[in-house]
């Protein structure tokens, strides 16, 4: 579908690298672009914004704006309540997000992941099989690169991967996958959304447009996830217990096709099994390669800081799993594995409720606390019965860790917290981790 956009006046908002994107898409569809942001843009942006040669609207978002806007594409960041976007809304003034325009962009098929948990690492598995095809195939989104600059590029017979936030599904209309799945639904992202409701909702909008020509893939046994799916569409549906797509007697099951056994997989964790079941569903009407399949399923040992695999170290399986800033992801990894665990946890203080971590605790025979949020996982600890300690940073983490664990024990990092309190970001802090580990075993090889 390649909608006209030439003479258009389009407002994008936000100059990060997706609005940018954006911005220069639609200035080469000859679309008459502004570009605003509320605060002032790095230099490198401003030089990028330069030589488009585009209006541009820098440090707050003038309502007059609107007098020349026929349609707004947003960066998900931006919430809808501010004042520009309200007034928009009264104005019956469409607003895309990149996700939207990417579509309207191309008529390559879109294969679309969203949920609570799991998205990238489903993502990409997804990429990985798909690959096997005969047709060409790209990834965006958080983990490629931004969706309009790889739909812009793609033919009509390629397949686009994209993982998709609730932030980038509220801004969709036309957007209509040949394949999604809606993976998982818990409480996210509620400052944002306000509620669960919207939230969850947001994600349905994922389905909106697809027909029973299309690949619905949803959890079965998770009742708000079902409850997104429209009434008129027949989904396919994946769990460990139960579904078209399910684990049994270990192997992995689809349709009745025993394809692999759990054991095989170089993904580890129960939580990743079941993103196996969702990609392996939704890979399905795209005719991969039996071969192909399995040696996917094989290797890919997932994505860096999502329960990743470091390695065995001194005898210990060691696993990065700094991606996991909240409860429910922790609780996924904690309860992935067979082995004891040395967990190591803590970051930011959010005030959370550590309690529903309880029930995924117990392989968890030791507790290494770390940053503000030490002294609540000890105290967490200590009520499950099992060695506990607060220290300040992971330079002392790592070492106690090992010191608590015993050969062919797991020794995992699974923060539950984000990382702000002492790092940039997730990533800064798992590289970290993973290096702290290296050099242990090089001290005590
Ligand atoms: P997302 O992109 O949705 O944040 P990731 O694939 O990056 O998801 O995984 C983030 C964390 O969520 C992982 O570290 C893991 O602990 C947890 N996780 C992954 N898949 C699932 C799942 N299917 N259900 C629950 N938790 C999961």
């Amino acid at each position: 579908m390649q909608k006209q956009w030439k003479g258009k006046r389009v407002l994008v908002l936000g100059a990060a690298r997706s609005g940018l994107a954006a911005a220069a898409y639609l200035t080469g569809v000859e679309a008459v672009v502004t570009i605003n942001t509320g605060s002032e843009p790095s230099a490198d942006e401003r030089t990028k914004i330069e030589q488009l040669g585009i209006k541009s609207v820098f440090g707050s978002h003038p309502l007059d704006l609107l007098e020349d806007t026929d349609v707004i594409v947003k960066n998900p960041g931006i919430p809808y309540h501010i004042p520009l976007l309200q007034a928009a809304m009264e104005r019956g003034i469409p607003i895309y997000t990149e996700v939207e325009l990417a579509y309207l962009a191309t008529d390559a098929a879109f294969v679309g992941i969203t949920g609570s948990n799991g998205k990238t690492t489903t993502t990409t598995l997804v990429h990985e099989l798909l690959k096997g095809g005969n047709r060409p195939v790209h990834v965006a989104g958080n983990i490629g690169f931004p969706a309009i600059e790889v739909a812009s590029k793609a033919k009509s017979d390629d397949i686009i991967v994209i993982e998709l936030s609730s932030f980038q599904l509220m801004g969709v209309e036309a957007f209509h996958p040949k394949a999604a799945a809606l993976l998982n639904l818990s409480e996210a992202h509620l400052d944002y959304h306000g509620d669960f409701e919207s939230y969850a909702n947001a994600k349905g909008n994922l389905f909106r447009n697809m027909t029973d020509a299309d690949r619905v893939v949803v959890k079965r046994a998770d009742a708000e996830v079902m409850k997104r799916v429209p009434e008129q569409l027949t989904a396919q549906t994946f769990g460990y217990e139960v579904g078209d797509a399910f684990v049994e007697d270990g192997w992995i099951t689809v349709h009745g096709d025993k394809v692999i056994q759990v054991s095989e997989l170089a993904l580890g964790g129960a939580h990743n099994v079941e993103n196996v079941l969702a990609a392996l569903l939704l890979i399905e009407p795209f005719d991969i390669p039996r071969s192909h399949i399995e040696r996917v399923l094989r290797t890919f040992g997932g994505v860096a800081h999502r329960t990743e695999n470091v390695g065995r170290i001194l005898g210990r399986s060691v696993y990065n799993d700094s991606k996991a800033t909240n409860n429910v992801a922790t609780e996924a990894a904690l309860a992935g594995f067979e082995s004891p665990i040395v967990w190591v946890c803590g970051g930011l203080e959010r005030g959370a409720d550590l309690s529903s971590l309880i029930p995924a605790m117990s392989r968890v025979k030791a507790v290494v606390a770390f940053g503000e949020t030490a002294e609540r996982f000890k105290t967490l600890g200590a009520s499950h019965g099992v060695p506990a300690f607060a220290v300040g940073t992971l330079e002392e983490a790592v070492p106690l860790a090992f010191e608590q664990s015993a050969e062919d024990d797991v020794l995992l990092l699974s923060p539950a917290c984000a990382s702000w309190d002492q790092y940039k970001t997730f990533e800064e802090r798992g590289e970290h981790f993973v290096d702290l580990v290296r050099k242990y075993e090089e001290a005590n090889r």
